[in-house]
Formats: structure tokens, sequence, C-alpha cells
């Protein structure tokens, strides 16, 4: 049964000025109404290749050692056919399929069926029932965050299995690594599939629903806003955190636990990957609040790109560091790993304060100190479909008025430690980096697009008071 969505609007502050007098026409700040040739030959080919590339590198660690280059110079020299990597590529087992539906199904449980406790007893943390931020439409839904707490649990009886219960081997993910891959994908585009149809026949909240009249980009970037399932289960919280972020550590320990099989002890470089990749992860659940402002859940809509994207695209590329050591066990010499966990550290520190000065600023109103000053401001105004003038903030201090996204200045700083603990032998771990940057770089300027439609000349007067999008005299 489709949840009712809260018509918890805030009201239109009646006497305020209004600073925008050219706001954008009501609602249409969110995504794309109309698509253009480009954008759909783009998503056409994403979707074609996507797929594709998970498994040409997941292929390539298995049966070349994790050398991109070998299934094209096999190929290309006649030493293999195409049928010959396939036919060595392990299929889908009832085995994984069984530990694929019992991961899924224990993490439906933990979100559904816990309510959150960790908020009862841990100074600083917010979870449980929090409010999410106004959608197009004008709605506010109400999100039960609990991601903490089951990444606490799942993680408990990872360790006590480990160390106590040996129900099952902590190479168990390693070892299944490929069939995985196919229930992953099963369940990516089922869902997707699923989102679709039922952004079509029994949306949750219809008037956040938008269709472009073009099939592949309602599929790919989801037609409706936030489905749910009965009142709670809403999917984008779901199955970006959970399938998805809380596997992330679990997969990376048990590439550790390989590397320790194999080669009888666990590298530096394995020790900093699981160190900083799980830095970045348990940010994510004590600030999972926070997601719900972030663009994954304000602004996009759930369709292939997320649902599958979670599924099959974060936990098998994000991962790829780990799963590279398990056949390099690359040892770094002390300069190279302190150096490492130093950009590693200050990335995830730039990363952590310039989200926490956006997040401080907009929770407060601005009534906060941004680097031990109050806060420069822009006031801003918006308009959402249902014809509700709204009022909001743009901060201009701290890192904000450094460059308007230089929170993903310090997730690049982060990504380029992950790669750079892998040593220079191969190409294939430093993908993460590449792939981060470009869509890092799309993002912002997707986001920007955003930002002007919705606040039209209050973004001009932001643009100007911060010229640079990442790079203070670059970009
Ligand atoms: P942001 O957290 O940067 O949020 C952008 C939104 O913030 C804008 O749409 C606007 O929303 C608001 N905003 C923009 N400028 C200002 C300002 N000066 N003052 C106040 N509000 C402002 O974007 P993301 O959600 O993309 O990123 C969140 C974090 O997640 C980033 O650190 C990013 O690096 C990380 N990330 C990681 C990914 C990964 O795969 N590892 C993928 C994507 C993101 P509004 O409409 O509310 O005004």
């Amino acid at each position: 049964m489709a949840a009712k969505s809260q018509p918890n609007v805030p009201k239109a502050k009646s006497g305020d000025s209004v600073t925008n007098d050219r706001t954008a026409s009501q609602g249409q700040w969110g995504r794309a109404w109309e698509v253009d040739w480009f954008s759909l030959g783009s998503i056409i080919f994403l979707l074609l290749c996507r797929t594709f590339i998970v498994y040409y590198f997941i292929m390539a660690c298995d049966q070349y050692s994790c050398a991109l280059t070998g299934p094209v110079v096999d190929i290309a020299t006649g030493r293999a056919r195409l049928s010959d990597i396939w036919a060595k590529t392990p299929p889908i087992t009832r085995k994984a399929a069984q530990l694929y539906t019992l991961w899924v199904t224990f993490q439906v449980l933990l979100y559904t069926s816990l309510p959150d406790f960790c908020h009862k007893f841990l100074p600083g943390y917010v979870g449980g029932i929090q409010e999410g931020a106004v959608t197009p439409a004008g709605v506010v839904n109400k999100y039960q965050i609990n991601g903490l707490q089951a990444w606490l649990l799942t993680h408990l009886l990872w360790f006590a299995n480990a160390h106590l219960l040996s129900w099952f081997s902590p190479t168990i993910i390693f070892d299944n690594w490929i069939p995985l891959l196919w229930c992953a994908n099963i369940l990516g585009y089922a869902v997707s599939t699923f989102a679709m149809v039922k952004g079509y026949f029994f949306p949750t909240s219809a008037r956040d629903c938008k269709f472009t009249g073009n099939f592949f980009y309602n599929y790919m970037m989801g037609v409706e806003f936030n489905p749910r399932i009965g009142k709670w289960f809403d999917f984008k919280l779901f199955f970006n955190g959970r399938p998805g972020i809380v596997a992330w550590t679990l997969i990376n320990l048990s590439f550790a636990a390989k590397q320790r099989e194999l080669h009888g002890h666990v590298t530096n470089a394995m020790v900093l990957v699981n160190v900083l990749q799980a830095i970045y992860v348990i940010d994510f659940f004590w600030n999972e609040t926070w997601y719900l402002k972030t663009i994954d859940i304000c602004h996009d809509h759930f369709g292939w790109y997320l649902g599958w994207g979670d599924c099959v695209w974060l936990p098998y590329l994000y991962t790829l560091q780990g799963l590279y050591l398990v056949y390099h066990p690359v040892q770094l010499s002390t300069p190279h790993a302190v150096g490492v966990l130093l950009l590693g550290l200050v990335g995830y520190y730039i990363f952590r304060v310039a989200n926490h000065q956006k997040d401080l600023f907009r929770r407060t109103d601005g009534r906060c100190l941004i680097w031990g000053k109050k806060p420069k401001v822009i006031e801003c105004s918006y308009t959402s479909a249902d014809g509700q003038r709204h009022h909001s903030k743009l901060l201009v201090s701290g890192f904000w008025g450094v460059a308007r996204h230089f929170n993903y200045v310090g997730d690049l700083m982060g990504s380029l430690a992950y790669c750079l603990a892998c040593g220079g032998g191969h190409l294939l771990p430093y993908f993460y980096i590449i792939y981060m940057a470009i869509l890092l770089t799309h993002r912002c300027l997707r986001d920007e697009h955003r930002c002007a439609s919705k606040y039209g000349r209050d973004w001009e007067r932001y643009t100007a008071a911060v010229p640079y999008r990442l790079l203070p005299g670059i970009f």
C-alpha cells in the first residue's frame, strides 16, 4: 500500500521581503521534464555500458589478476575469444542466491522492524524520526533514521561470527563475488522496473512524479520522486544505505580476510583502504539525517540510476581497491603509507567540515558561528508547485565562501588516497578517482543548473560572491 506523504509544508512568511523577482516557474526546479537528444544518447549509452563495465572490471580481476588490458590483448591477438572469457566466468549459484536473499531480507528487517535506539544513548547523534526537505510539489516526508544501528548490528554479527560463532568463513563475500554479482543485478533491474511501473500505476505522491514522454529517460532517471511501500519503507533511503553502503565495509573486511588466507598476512595498504573507507561509511551513517538534505534524496527521482547503481555499481566498483589488493598484496613504505593516510584524513576533514557547515547553517537558519564568526548570508526565495512561496538562505562563509562545492574537493582528496594506497602497478584501482572526478564535476554542473532555476537572481548573487565552483582560481 502506498504511503501517504505528509503535506506538512512550511508556510510562506507573509511580510518578508521577497528578494528574488525572477524566481523560476512553480515547481520547475526538480528533474527535467523534457529530454534533449544529447541527454537521451548519454542515457542509452549508460544503460548499455554500465552493466558491461562492472562485468569487465570484475572479470579482469578474476581472470587477469586485475590487468585491464588483459582481456583486450588476448582477444586482439587471438589467444582468447569472447566465448572463452564468458565460459570461464562463474555463473549464478544456489548458494549465492540464498546468501543474497538472506542479506537483503536481514537489511529489510533491520530497516523496517527496529526503530532507532542509538539516538537514545549516543550523544550528538541524530536518529529516529526526521523530516526530509520540501519536494518540488511542496511535500515534506518523514523518515525513520536507523542506519547507524543497522550498520552496528550487522558488523557486530560479522565479528561475532569471525571470532566466536564460525557459521561462515569471513572470505564468503570474496569467494562468491561473481555469483553474487548476478544476484545484485537481478535485484537492481527488478527494483528499477518495479519503481517505474509503480510510478505509472500506484505512485506514493502523484504530485511529485515526472514523465518526460521518453521511456528510456523515465526508466533511467526515475518517475517517482520518493517511492515508498507502506508508511516507512522509502526506496531511496533503503537502497542507497543498506544493500550498498552497509555492505561496503563488510566487503572490504572479506577482502582483507582473503588476503590473509592467500598471503599469510594483511598488508598496510589493505589496512589503509579498510580504515579510510570505514571512516567514510561510518560518517555516512552517523550523519544519515544530513543525507536527507543531499541531492540523492532531495532532487533525484528513483530510477535505474539509483536503484541499479545502489545494488551493483556502488558495492562492486567502490570496493575495487580492496579487491585489487587481494590479487596484489601491496606493502607500502612508511612515508608512502603516512602520505596516503594524511591525504585521506585531510580530505575527510574538508568533506565533513564543509558538509557540517551547510547543515548547521540550514538547521539554525543562519543563527550559528562559522569559523568563529557570524556567517555571511544571501537571502533567497523560491516557489513550489503548489504555489507556496518559501524562503531560504545561501551560506557565503566557511568552505562555502571558498568555492561553491568545496565539499566535493574533500571527497576527491579522500578518493585519491584510497587509490594511491594501491601503489602504481595497475590502472584498475584508479578507476575510482577517475569516476568520482567525472561524477562530482557533472553533479556540480547539474546542481548549479537546478539552483539557478530554483533561486533565479539570488543564485546569480551567490555566484558573483563566490565565483569558483570547485577550486579557487581554476574551476
Ligand atoms: P551538496 O551537499 O553540496 O548539496 C547541494 C545543495 O545544497 C544545493 O542543491 C542547494 O540545495 C544547497 N546549497 C548549495 N549551495 C549552498 C550554500 N552556499 N548554502 C546553503 N545551501 C547551499 O551536494 P550533494 O548532495 O551532491 O553532496 C553531499 C556530499 O555527498 C558531498 O560531500 C559529496 O562529495 C558526497 N557525495 C558522494 C558521492 C559518492 O558516490 N561517494 C556521490 C554524491 C555525493 P537547496 O535546494 O536546499 O538550496
